[in-house]
């Protein structure tokens, strides 16, 4: 077992050395509604490959969400547009989208990035990748992107890593370990934040901006969320629905919920978290389990995906309580018997 997974990071490692030394434009891009660990994997991986010289262009179908612009104090980040960008995506020799592996994740670049005759590349950590890439560089025992990434370029050349690349990747670490909390974090992720913290990075100043400077109408709809926590199966799974009106009311955008799911699972008992968001065009859901709870499985019932424990799924033009009440239902299926 170990064995193997030597081999398939050596692979990695190689993999990326060749693309890096064989091309010369390169067009970055993750997710739809991007986190920490996509965006500060783009950016790390933008100023590594431009500092070796190579063009790169980073381009998002989402605009970056304001607790992760601090980040991109060189506006390297931008939000696609088809009419002034489909041409960088067409004409790239490397499109690399980080932290996904489903091409209906990049939404509005999709049709760009699948036309393009580009090498096409993903470097990520998900469960289950659709085949649509040349090289898939994926590493699922990897608690990060920002941590693959790390490798690639620390074994390309470690002494190329600067502050403002070990920022993008710790912030990506960070965020997609819960800060060093959660399951795969293992001495190797501290070893490698030892590493970036020797580097320059200030823990404080990452976290602080991430997630201590919310709107005042964050903070409040936080309150109503928690006071409307419910639970099922024995007190096995709480769940909890945002409403358009709530986020309207509280001036609110989507991004700013990202954590509220892991709040509204902090509870004793509670092994599975159903956290529901009412978006304009249907219901987005965030599953989160506790231990040996597959919530990936729920995910994909209903077209996501994710990891055993974190999962997220969106449903066009669905009705919230509907969506809720099948959802909870579903849910028995992965609890233990
Ligand atoms: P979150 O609930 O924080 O949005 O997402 C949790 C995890 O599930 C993340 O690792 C994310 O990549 C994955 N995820 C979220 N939404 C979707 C989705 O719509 N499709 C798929 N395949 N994965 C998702
Ligand atoms: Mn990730």
């Amino acid at each position: 077992m170990e064995n193997s997974e030597e081999q398939s990071r050596t692979k990695i490692l190689d993999t990326f050395k060749h693309i890096v030394d064989s091309n010369r434009k390169f067009v970055l891009t993750t997710h739809v509604n991007p986190d920490g660990d996509g965006l500060g994997s783009e950016l790390a991986l933008t100023r590594y490959l431009k500092k070796l010289g190579k063009q790169s262009v980073v381009l998002n179908h989402s605009e970056t969400p304001s607790n992760h612009t601090f980040l991109d104090y060189h506006n390297e980040l931008k939000q696609f547009d088809p009419e002034k960008d489909s041409q960088t995506v067409l004409d790239a020799d490397v499109l690399i989208a980080l932290d996904m592996n489903n091409p209906g994740r990049l939404r509005s670049i999709e049709k760009y990035f699948l036309e393009s005759k580009a090498k096409k590349v993903i470097i990520d950590h998900h469960l289950e990748a659709q085949d649509f890439v040349d090289h898939q560089l994926i590493d699922l025992d990897s608690p990060a992107t920002a941590e693959m990434v790390y490798r690639c370029l620390a074994a390309y050349d470690s002494n190329l890593i600067d502050k403002e690349i070990a920022e993008g990747i710790y912030t990506g670490i960070m965020t997609d370990t819960g800060s060093f909390r959660f399951p795969r974090t293992d001495g190797e992720v501290h070893r490698i934040t030892a590493n970036l913290l020797d580097l320059g990075v200030d823990p404080f100043y990452i976290y602080h901006n991430l997630y201590e400077e919310n709107s005042l109408g964050r903070t409040r709809l936080l309150g109503e969320m928690l006071s409307k926590v419910e639970l099922a199966y024995d007190g096995r799974v709480s769940y909890v629905a945002i409403t358009l009106e709530q986020l309207n009311r509280n001036g609110v955008v989507p991004d700013d919920v990202d954590n509220f799911v892991n709040q509204a699972g902090a509870i004793a008992g509670v092994i599975v978290t159903l956290f529901f968001l009412e978006m304009e065009d249907g219901v987005k859901i965030s599953f989160r389990s506790k231990g040996d709870v597959p919530v990936n499985e729920l995910a994909k019932m209903y077209g996501g995906g994710g990891h055993k424990n974190a999962s997220g799924a969106r449903l066009p033009g669905v009705k919230l309580d509907e969506t809720v009440r099948r959802v909870l239902a579903d849910a028995e299926r992965i609890l233990p018997k």
